[in-house]
């Protein structure tokens, strides 16, 4: 275990010890139900789950009533598309994404489509970023629903969210934004940045796997979202089912360590992002996937050319390491994303993604650079046509 170097948060993050010390009570006495009134389990888990849910809301500068607990940030994404989309069909069928969504927007989109909605899907520049002014061309009459991911899962790229959000507003068409990747890293605010309805998952922040919420705003403009999930009254209607207490307290505690936290965290790690990116273009002349401006602090995707990604990974074991969105995908499926952004075939299978996080260390960065510089070196050496 000590010799693995843990890579890979983009695809999941390591719970922080913290907050799995605040769900531990959770899990052992406190298992009641949050709408028994009569008695103290009742009490102690109504209790576990509303804190939980100011905390989430304080992270985004909303209020708890705001927040939907989901499974998930798959789930989360799934309500807000297809939950608008139904809420506002008698207004319009048309929504307008971008192709660097991650799946479940995507596929939501998709389902929407073959059931007879219009979908624009809007394509990145470059460095994978939208032009907010795109966003204002595609906007029609009966567009219902924006959905613009805050930050991408596989580059990095940090989307123009605010600007979008001022021509949503303008327009009197709704944003949702998948924050999932970008909540543990960069400040969020839904009123300033003009985002109705926000995606969140704990497990890319810190927090446990198979929690997460949707923000959906309550007033100026409220958002109209039907639900997806039917059964009792629970999460004011929006979402049946008994939520996962003990997650949701965990996912509190994970809000509250990155509103707290983020600034030095993104410091400390961006700096160790640096450090790994800067060593490895001397090293090897890679190239970096993504905008290097406008992107998250604890990322970094590079191509190393006449090397394939898959084979990088083979070769690395010890290093939990990521290509193309295999990570969020059941199947391994080749990154969309890249070609998106228009990069060739052969340089998309080159290219590997590393995301540091909280409990990153300087020492595994050096070892990462040391041991990819090698592969690589070593790789190309085999190459009968360099
Ligand atoms: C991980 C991720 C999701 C899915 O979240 P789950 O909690 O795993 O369902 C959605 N969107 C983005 C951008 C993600 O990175």
């Amino acid at each position: 275990m000590k010799d693995r170097i843990y890579l890979d948060n983009q695809s999941t993050t390591a719970v922080d010890p913290r907050v799995r010390a605040a769900m531990e009570p959770f899990l052992r006495d406190r298992y009641g139900h949050p709408a028994s009134r009569s008695h103290p389990y009742g009490w102690d888990a109504e209790r576990g789950l509303e804190s939980a849910r100011a905390q989430v809301a304080d992270l985004i500068g909303a209020e708890p009533r705001e927040i939907v607990f989901t499974s998930g940030g798959t789930e989360a994404d799934n309500l807000a598309v297809k939950g608008v989309a139904e809420a506002l069909e008698p207004k319009g069928r048309h929504v307008i994404t971008t192709g660097v969504e991650n799946r479940p927007v995507l596929d939501a989109c998709a389902w929407l489509q073959r059931r007879g909605w219009e979908i624009t899907c809007l394509a990145p520049d470059a460095g994978g970023r939208i032009d907010a002014s795109a966003v204002e061309a595609a906007i029609r009459d009966d567009t219902v629903l924006i959905s613009v991911q805050y930050a991408n899962h596989e580059v990095g790229t940090v989307q123009p969210v605010a600007e979008i959000g001022e021509i949503a507003a303008s327009r009197g068409v709704l944003l949702h934004s998948d924050a999932t990747q970008a909540a543990a890293w960069l400040p969020l605010h839904v009123r300033d940045e003009g985002v109705h309805l926000l995606s969140l998952s704990a497990n890319k922040m810190f927090g446990p796997k198979g929690v997460g919420a949707l923000y959906i705003r309550r007033r100026k403009p409220r958002a109209r979202v039907a639900p997806q999930i039917h059964g009792g009254g629970h999460e004011r209607g929006f979402r049946a089912g008994l939520p996962d207490i003990a997650g949701a307290v965990g996912f509190g505690l994970a809000a509250e360590l990155c509103r707290t936290e983020s600034k030095s965290d993104t410091e400390r790690v961006g700096a160790l992002r640096d450090v790994l990116e800067g060593a490895l273009l001397d090293e090897t002349g890679a190239t970096v996937m993504g905008s290097r401006e406008h992107r998250l602090p604890n990322c970094t995707n590079l191509a190393f050319e006449g090397v394939e990604g898959e084979a990088l990974l083979v070769a690395l074991p010890e290093i939990a390491l990521a290509t193309g969105s295999a990570c969020t995908s059941a199947t391994a499926q080749p990154s969309y994303v890249l070609p998106a952004m228009g990069v060739d075939k052969s340089t998309a299978a080159s290219s590997v993604r590393f995301s540091l996080g909280r409990f990153t260390q300087p020492e595994e960065i050096d070892r990462t650079v040391v041991r990819v510089k090698d592969v690589v070196a070593r790789t190309r050496a085999l190459d009968p046509r360099r």
